[in-house]
Formats: structure tokens, C-alpha cells, sequence
């Protein structure tokens, strides 16, 4: 960010509506009208159906502006809205993009907000389609609404899980939890010495995982070509040990994973022993990886079989026997929900 400031009154709402939206290309022809009318035109083929997610991003709630950087955060509230539609086994084509901001921030610092939500769009081929601008009289607060679609027979609810599918989850877990926990120390290390410089050095793994988080569109991608379709799918926000039992709940069975099977990157393995915390239990309870966890029939094992991108971690059981973790020694313990909670009081993350 540079160091000038031009206070956001200057340019008025239209004004920096209009200023913020106007290098924003359109990727799609089915986005017919973008911004700048009273509503967006979509236009939906034959055959598709359309799937719409909303996610509120909240400072102090869900972002600390001391560590995250503006442009970080708006990709990642990019990210997080297209991890959803992903997890449904669509595509993302358009977005909405609302933002309530106080005086408190710049022209500039919207400016890079919008960076990075452009660096998103990108990348994602998704067209910025709508938005509404309002202040806020203290914090930033951005909501962001995608838009995306499918064929019928390939969308994955959460609801699909039979018993013997196999639990498969990609990439590998832990490692948004651990970046979180490294910024952390780093801003109490600020807090009690100011001036002191952050020691982020060695730890770019986990703090990308934190901070540059990337939605999994080629897991999409691959399974259409593999012609794998998930039998359930959801993506991780709050965590796996979370997710799995929504997956068991709404599809009314139990699972049995593994511990020795949830993958988690050497330098997870290195930051949580550093912090003397147990890795599984990063893996099992850390929240915004936007890994994707789902279930497939045991016919479609060969399919995914030996590629890197996916473990096998356990197999769906019957409901009555709930969601268990067998650990490395062997024993069964029943799993807790105790994924990040935005509603707890008290509670940053
Ligand atoms: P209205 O008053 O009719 O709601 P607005 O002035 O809020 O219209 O919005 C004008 C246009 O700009 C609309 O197309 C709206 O979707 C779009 N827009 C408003 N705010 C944003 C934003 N933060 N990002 C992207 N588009 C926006
Ligand atoms: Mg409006």
C-alpha cells in the first residue's frame, strides 16, 4: 500500500463504486449485465441448475486487520464463497461483492481490498457481477454471494454418505490452524515490545495456508475426469472433525477415520510440535483449510487410487455407531464438533 490518502467521502458511493468495478473483466457469456444497473442479467442454460452461496465476513470476528493484509483478505473472501460452490461439485461464474467500511479506511485501502478480490476473480474466472456499498461505523465487514452451476446428476449435497463409502479428503489439513497460531504469537510479541519485527521466517507453508488459502476448483475439474462422483461432499471451514459429522448427520450414518491416514504436511507436524500442540488434533479441529472432504462408492477406489491429491482416511458405517476416530494405537474415541465457532463468545477464531 502506498502512503497516500484520499478519504472515501471524496469520491461519494457512485463514485467509488465505479472506480473500484471498472477494470473488472467478464469471463462468462452468461453473465449478460454485470454492475452498474439496478440488478444483475444471468442467463442459465437448459439443464443447469444454480447454486448460491452467501458468506459475511466480520472484523474482529473473523479477521484481525493487524495481521492479514487488505488484499490477502479480499481474496480470501473470494476463496471462501467459490470453496462452498466447489464443494457442491459446481462451477462458480459470477459473484457479488458488499462491503460496509467506515472513515476509518482510505480510498487506498479499499483499493486493495478490491485488488486482491480482482486477483480472485481472475484466477477463478469468475465475473464481479453486483455488490452494494454502505459505511459502518467502526469495522469492515465484506459479504460476499456466489453464483454457480451444474448438471443435476453431478451436484454433491451432504447428504449422499452410504454405508461403506469411503471417506476422502484432499490436500492436507492443519496447516491454516498452525499459521494462525504463529500470527497470533507474532502479534502478542508486538503488542508487549512495538517496533519489534515479527519472526515469520521458516514458516511460509502454514502462514500461506492462513493467509493465501486457495478454493479447490481443480479437485472439480479432476473428478469430472476421472468420472468420479462424489456420493457426498462438503468443503473444510471449521474444521474435519466438524464437517465429518455434518456429512453423518444429514446423511444419517457414522464413519470410522484413521488417524494414521489424515494427511498433514512436515511443516504442520513441525509448527505444532513447536507450540507443543498434538498434530491429529490440529488436522481434526482447525479450521479454513477449503480442503474438500467427500465420499465415493469403494467401486470408484481404483479410479482415485495412487493419486496424490487425495487420502482415503476411513469408511462410512452405520448411523448407530457414530463418527469415531481409531487412533494410532488402536483405539476408537468418538469425535467432538469442536470446530471454530464464529458464534462463541469470546472467541477471535
Ligand atoms: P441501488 O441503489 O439500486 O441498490 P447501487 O448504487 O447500490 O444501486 O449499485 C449500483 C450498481 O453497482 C449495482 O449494479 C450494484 O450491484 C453495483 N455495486 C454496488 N456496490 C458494489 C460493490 N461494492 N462491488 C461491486 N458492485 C457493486
Ligand atoms: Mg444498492
Amino acid at each position: 500500500m502506498n502512503d497516500n490518502r484520499t478519504e472515501l467521502e471524496k469520491l461519494g458511493e457512485f463514485g467509488l463504486i465505479k472506480h473500484l468495478t471498472q477494470y473488472f473483466k467478464i469471463h462468462h457469456p452468461s453473465t449478460i449485465k454485470g454492475v452498474g444497473d439496478d440488478a444483475a442479467i444471468l442467463e442459465v442454460s437448459q439443464g443447469d441448475q444454480v447454486v448460491v452461496t452467501t458468506d459475511m465476513l466480520v472484523e474482529g470476528v473473523h479477521f484481525d486487520l493487524m495481521y492479514v493484509p487488505l488484499k490477502h483478505l479480499g481474496y480470501k473472501s473470494i476463496v471462501v464463497n467459490l470453496s462452498d460452490v466447489f464443494a457442491m461439485n459446481a462451477t462458480p461464474k459470477q459473484v457479488t461483492v458488499s462491503i460496509a467500511v467506515s472513515n476509518r479506511f482510505s480510498l487506498e485501502a479499499i483499493e486493495e481490498l478490491y485488488a486482491g478480490i480482482k486477483k480472485a476473480c481472475e484466477w477463478y474466472e469468475v465475473d464481479l457481477v453486483g455488490g452494494d456499498t454502505t459505511s459502518s461505523t467502526s469495522g469492515l465487514i465484506i459479504s460476499v454471494t456466489a453464483i454457480g452451476f451444474a448438471k443435476p446428476e453431478k451436484i454433491a449435497t451432504r447428504s449422499g454418505a452410504r454405508v461403506n463409502d469411503l471417506v476422502v479428503v484432499t490436500g492436507d489439513l492443519g496447516g491454516a490452524y498452525m499459521g494462525l497460531q504463529i500470527l497470533e504469537r507474532e502479534k502478542e510479541v508486538f503488542r508487549s515490545a512495538p517496533g519489534a519485527q515479527p519472526n515469520l521466517t521458516g514458516y511460509d507453508y502454514v502462514l500461506e495456508r492462513q493467509l493465501k488459502p486457495e478454493a479447490r476448483k481443480d479437485i472439480v475439474q479432476l473428478l469430472a475426469q476421472m468420472d468420479v462422483k462424489p456420493t457426498s461432499m462438503i468443503d473444510i471451514s471449521d474444521g474435519l472433525s466438524s464437517e465429518l459429522m455434518h456429512l453423518a448427520d444429514q446423511s444419517f450414518v457414522g464413519c470410522d477415520i484413521y488417524e494414521e491416514k489424515i494427511p498433514i504436511a512436515p511443516e504442520t507436524i513441525a509448527a505444532a510440535k513447536e507450540f507443543n500442540l498434538d498434530y491429529t488434533t490440529a488436522a481434526l479441529n482447525g479450521g479454513e483449510e477449503y480442503e474438500l472432504l467427500f465420499t465415493i462408492k469403494q467401486s470408484d477406489f481404483e479410479k482415485i487410487q495412487g493419486n496424490p491429491n487425495f487420502s482415503v482416511i476411513g469408511h462410512i458405517t452405520d448411523e448407530s455407531s457414530g463418527c469415531r476416530m481409531i487412533t494410532k494405537a488402536g483405539e476408537a474415541i468418538a469425535l467432538k464438533a469442536q470446530g471454530w465457532n464464529a458464534l462463541k463468545p469470546g472467541e477471535m477464531y
